[in-house]
Order: C-alpha cells, then structure tokens, then sequence
C-alpha cells in the first residue's frame, strides 16, 4: 500500500448549502496542514447535479472529484443518463460503476459494469469498479466465487485493464455499521490483487468500502492489499473523512 486512494461516496446526499460547508471543511484542513496529506489522494463524488459546484470549489486544490455512475450509452434518447462526455465537461477524473446500490436497486449487471468501466477508460476517467458478495453468499461461502464471477468481464478489458480502481464493498458492510475485519478484507483484497495479476495488472488499487470510519481504517489500511478507502456516510463529516484519509 503505496500511495493511498481515500474517495467519498457521497450517495444521494447533500444540498448547496451542506456541500458548500463540507467542501469548505475539506479545502481548509487539507489548506493548513498539507505535509499530513501529502501521500494520500483524496477524491468526492456528489450527485450529478453538484459536480458543477464541487468543481468550482476544488479547481486548483489537491482534492479530485468524480460520479457516482455512468451511462451505458455514449449520447442519444436515454431519458434521464448522464454519459461520460458529460461528465469530462466538469473535468470528473473518477466515475464509480457497479455499486452495489445500483447493481440491486437497478439490476445492473457484472457485464454492464464492465462495460461502463471500458467506456469510462476510453474517455480518460478512472472508473473505480465496485464488487462484493451479499451476507447470504459469504454465509454459504461463495465469496471468492462471486468476487470471481462479478470480476471476470472486467478481467477481459485487456491493456487498459492496468487503469482501473477496483473498490471491495461486502454488501453486508455498507451503512451497517459492521465493517468487515482487516482479515476478512484482506483474504479478499488479496484473491482480487491474484486475479488483477494473471492479467498482469497487480498494481491496480484495491480499495475497500462498507462503515469505514476514523476509528477502523487505520487496521485496515494496515492490510498488505488494501490501498485505501471507498467512504460512504462518513465522508459526509469533513473531519471524519480526513481522520480516515491519515489514520
Ligand atoms: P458506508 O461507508 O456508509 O458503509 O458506505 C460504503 C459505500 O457504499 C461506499 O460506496
């Protein structure tokens, strides 16, 4: 674990006022001490609508920003899509895809995904590729199976393959409260880091996301194969979410 990724999932959170007030807290504790975050890379992801105010507010600074998702489609009639030209308009360098949000609430599936984090790479974004097993399947242990399985199509985007961020999310561990154990995570981070290398991709990072917060990320981050932290509700607290980055 290198250079650390830390990104905020902001989810379906925020306003102007409240984005406005943590961009704030963001910008001036990164401002006054940036010796503490100088090996660490910090990311956001607001709603689509405040990518705009995000960019504005963090032009010019350390901090980077992105999506939350991406359109499967590049322009035309898809109501209600925001593709990925869009999104370079507001200079996002990051697009999360596959989050098991919309892999349950939309029925996104492992192939789409891959499809999203292909067209993401084409355009220059990072897509950061979200996997993990639901609590049923890790109770009847198929966890490597399924990370296996949701990974495969993405395994198969070949050169650019090297270019992507992949973020461990155990569905059972997100807004639970009930992170998974640094060892729980890392005998996965560590089978992903094994399939990333028969691509020849073993430096891809790892990330893990599901209830990280100031008072576990330093264990994890201790992990020989988690390069940082996919960060839900606590990145919503300027404070919490530095805490994380430099724990
Ligand atoms: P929480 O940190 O709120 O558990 O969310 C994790 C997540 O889904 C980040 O994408």
């Amino acid at each position: 674990s290198t250079s650390r990724l830390v990104v905020g999932n902001w989810k379906m959170n925020g306003s102007l006022a409240l984005n406005q007030t943590l961009l704030a807290g963001l910008l001036e504790k990164t401002k006054a001490t940036p010796e503490k975050y100088a090996t660490v890379q910090l990311a956001v992801c607001p709603s689509f609508p405040y990518l705009a105010q995000v960019q504005q507010a963090l032009s010019g600074s350390s901090i980077s920003w992105g999506a939350q998702d991406i359109s499967l489609y590049t322009e035309g009639a898809y109501t209600g899509e925001v593709s990925v030209g869009m999104l370079m308009d507001f200079a996002c360098q990051w697009a999360i895809v596959g989050h098991s949000e919309r892999r349950s609430y939309h029925g996104e599936t492992s192939q789409q995904v891959a499809e999203k984090a292909r067209l993401a790479l084409s355009q220059g974004m990072t897509p950061i590729v979200c996997i993990g097993e639901s609590l049923e399947q890790r109770q009847e242990g198929n966890t490597l199976a399924i990370i296996e399985q949701q990974l495969k199509p993405v395994l198969a985007l070949g050169e650019q393959l090297k270019n992507i961020v992949v973020a461990y999310e155990p569905v059972w561990a997100i807004g639970t409260g009930l992170t998974a154990t640094p060892e729980q995570a890392q005998e996965v981070h560590a089978f992903i880091r094994e399939l990333l290398r028969q691509q020849q991709a073993p430096q891809v990072q790892i990330l893990y996301g599901g209830s990280v917060k100031s008072a576990n990320a330093a264990s994890l981050f201790a992990m020989q194969d988690i390069d940082g932290a996919l960060v839900g509700g606590a990145a919503l607290d300027a404070d919490e979410f530095l805490a994380i980055a430099i724990a």
